[in-house]
C-alpha cells in the first residue's frame, strides 16, 4: 500500500479509538508537496486539503478542483491583504482570518464573486508577540464585528499553540471560549498533538508531515 495512504489510515483509526462521531475532519495539509505526492489521497476520496500560501494553492489546485468539486481547500497560513482576493477565489475555508482590514477585503472579495467563505478566527492563544492572531481578550469584539457588520460566515476559532508543555492548557482555553461564542467548529491540533486536541472538542484536525512526510 502507499506510505500516505498508510500512514493516512493509522492517524484514522487513532482517533477513531477516541472519538468516532462523523463531523471530525482531517485537513491533510500539503503545503510544499507536488500534486503528484498528494494524489494516492485524492484518489481515496480524501476532500479536505490545506495549503499555507495563495500563490502555491492557486498554482496546484486550480485545475484539479475544477475537475474535481468535492475537494475543499481550507487556507491555514498568514494572509497578506492584498492576496485577499485571490485567496477567495481558490479556498473555500479561511483559518487565519487576523484583523479587521482583511475582513473588509475578504467580506467585499467573497460578495462580489458570490462565494460562501467558511471562516475561523484565528486566535493569539499563548500572546506571542511572533504570532499572528487576534488577542484572546479581544476576539469576542471581534467575532461580532465579522458576523454583524460584515456578515460573515465565522464557523469556529483556530489557534497554533505555542511550543512549550502547556498544549492542554491552550487548548482548553481556546475550547472554552469557542464555546461560549456558541460556535460549534473548532480548528487546532497538528501531527504532534492532534489526539491532544481531540479531547478539547477539536472538529477541524490539521495535519501535515505525519501524512505526508517530513518537509524539507
Ligand atoms: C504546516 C501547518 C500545519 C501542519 O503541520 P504538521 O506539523 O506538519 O502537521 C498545521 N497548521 C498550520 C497553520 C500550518 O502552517
Amino acid at each position: 500500500m502507499n506510505i500516505i495512504i498508510e500512514r493516512f489510515n493509522k492517524i484514522k483509526s487513532n482517533i477513531s479509538k477516541i472519538n468516532n462521531s462523523s463531523d471530525m475532519k482531517i485537513i491533510a495539509i500539503s503545503k510544499t508537496f507536488p500534486l503528484e505526492h498528494i494524489m494516492p489521497l485524492i484518489e481515496l476520496g480524501h476532500n479536505h486539503f490545506g495549503e499555507n500560501k495563495v500563490q502555491e494553492a492557486e498554482t496546484k489546485w486550480n485545475k484539479i478542483k475544477k475537475e474535481k468539486n468535492s475537494l475543499r481547500l481550507h487556507m491555514v497560513g498568514k494572509l497578506q491583504s492584498n492576496k485577499a482576493k485571490k485567496a477567495v477565489e481558490i479556498f473555500d475555508y479561511i483559518h487565519s482570518l487576523d484583523s479587521q482590514k482583511l475582513a473588509d477585503i475578504l467580506s467585499k472579495s467573497q460578495d462580489e464573486i458570490n462565494k460562501s467563505i467558511n471562516y475561523f478566527i484565528q486566535v493569539n492563544i499563548g500572546n506571542e508577540s511572533q504570532k499572528a492572531g487576534i488577542q484572546y481578550n479581544e476576539v469576542d469584539q471581534f467575532y461580532t464585528y465579522c458576523t454583524k457588520e460584515k456578515k460573515m460566515n465565522i464557523i469556529g476559532l483556530m489557534a497554533i499553540p505555542p511550543n512549550d508543555e502547556n498544549t492542554e492548557k491552550y487548548f482548553k482555553s481556546l475550547s472554552d471560549l469557542n464555546s461560549s461564542l456558541g460556535l460549534n467548529e473548532l480548528s487546532m491540533g497538528m501531527s504532534s498533538d492532534y489526539m491532544k486536541a481531540i479531547n478539547y472538542k477539536a472538529t477541524y484536525l490539521r495535519i501535515g508531515s505525519a501524512i505526508f512526510g517530513e518537509r524539507s
